[in-house]
């Protein structure tokens, strides 16, 4: 039996493959597909705790993308959206979170382990916890420093670079440990054409002259929620955002950088390889947007309110 849950006590339960259990009590075989060979896929949202009350933010893009990453590993997840969506509210209203993060996760479980894992049955979990302030509290006044990987983004002729897989984040590991190694905070990787694709897991936007510029999905990006969001968002307060190749040299010369994500949100650049960003702190669209983002995920900005989904009770565990 696992041990009880030290990382996030106060969290006391799980979905897995349709029931909510004990954290202690979600396991699995050791010799589970999933395990050996990384076959999996998986989301990452937040749930925030508006002035109406707590709110998933974008849940059903969170799952359409969750099954579209199925699909490119020959997966099906075999639940339909209303009940992945009930068993995610019920596990935040299980766990009496009001703000939190969500991960749900889906893999080839336990049958055979042969590379073929057709037979395999798919086990599903969704879990919760609360995680403030990911890549550090700091950051959001003080900004991120990010140097290049020498690991690059893994390339649609490889694998399904734009399903959120689990295997494939072993790059995105490998490119964080050696970033921290050298007293980095973050890493930004370059695409198989050596064109800037994005940090470990955030998306990048670089800023120049006023424009705002981010990978396309041909550079071997995840396409990111957040990132989506903040495009239609810094579109409708009148900037110009352009989707196109980023080299390396317009990172180092960028007026402004910043990272999103669901669990960074907005975190902007300071430095990249020992080279300030701007004035080596967080710039004036990046604080602009920070500031926007931050009062639609309060629910303070009705016109973003579609982003948002009430947290109820559901029938379904
Ligand atoms: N790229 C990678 C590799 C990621 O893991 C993430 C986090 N899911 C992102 C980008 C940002 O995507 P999102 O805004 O949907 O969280």
């Amino acid at each position: 039996m696992m041990e009880e849950n030290k990382w996030f006590p106060d969290v006391e339960k799980i979905w897995f493959n349709g029931k909510l259990v004990k954290w202690e009590e979600a396991q699995i075989h050791v010799l589970s597909h999933g395990v050996a060979y990384g076959s999996g896929v998986f989301e990452g949202l937040r749930c925030y705790n508006t002035i109406d009350g707590p709110r998933t933010f974008r849940v059903k893009e969170h799952i359409e993308r969750w099954r579209d990453s199925a699909k490119q590993i020959r997966m099906t997840i075999p639940y339909s959206d209303e009940e992945l969506i009930e068993a995610i509210n019920n596990t935040i209203i299980e766990n009496k979170l009001e703000s939190c993060y969500i991960r749900p996760l889906a893999f080839f479980g336990y049958h055979s382990l042969g590379v073929h894992p057709l037979d395999c049955p798919v086990d599903v979990v969704i879990a919760t916890w609360p995680w403030e302030n990911y890549l550090g509290a700091e950051t959001i006044e003080k900004g991120v420093s990010c140097c290049f990987s020498p690991w690059i983004r893994v390339h649609s002729q490889m694998v399904p670079s734009a399903a959120k897989a689990t295997g494939l984040y072993i790059g995105s590991m490998l490119a964080r440990v050696d970033a921290k190694d050298k007293g980095f905070d973050e890493a930004l990787m370059l695409d198989g054409l050596g064109n800037v694709a994005e940090a470990c897991t955030e998306n990048i936007f670089v800023v120049k002259d006023g424009v705002i510029a981010t990978p396309g999905l041909d550079s071997s990006i995840l396409p990111g929620i957040t990132r989506k969001s903040i495009i239609e968002l810094a579109r409708d307060l009148g900037y110009t955002v352009e989707v196109r190749s980023i080299a390396r040299g317009e990172v180092y010369s960028a007026n402004e950088i910043f990272l999103t994500g669901s669990a960074a949100e907005i975190k902007p650049v300071r430095e990249v390889d020992a080279r300030e960003i701007g004035a080596g702190k967080p710039g004036p669209i990046t604080k602009h947007l920070i500031s926007e983002f931050s009062e639609i995920v309060k629910g303070e900005n009705s016109k973003y309110s579609k982003w948002l989904d009430p947290v109820t009770k559901m029938s379904i565990q």
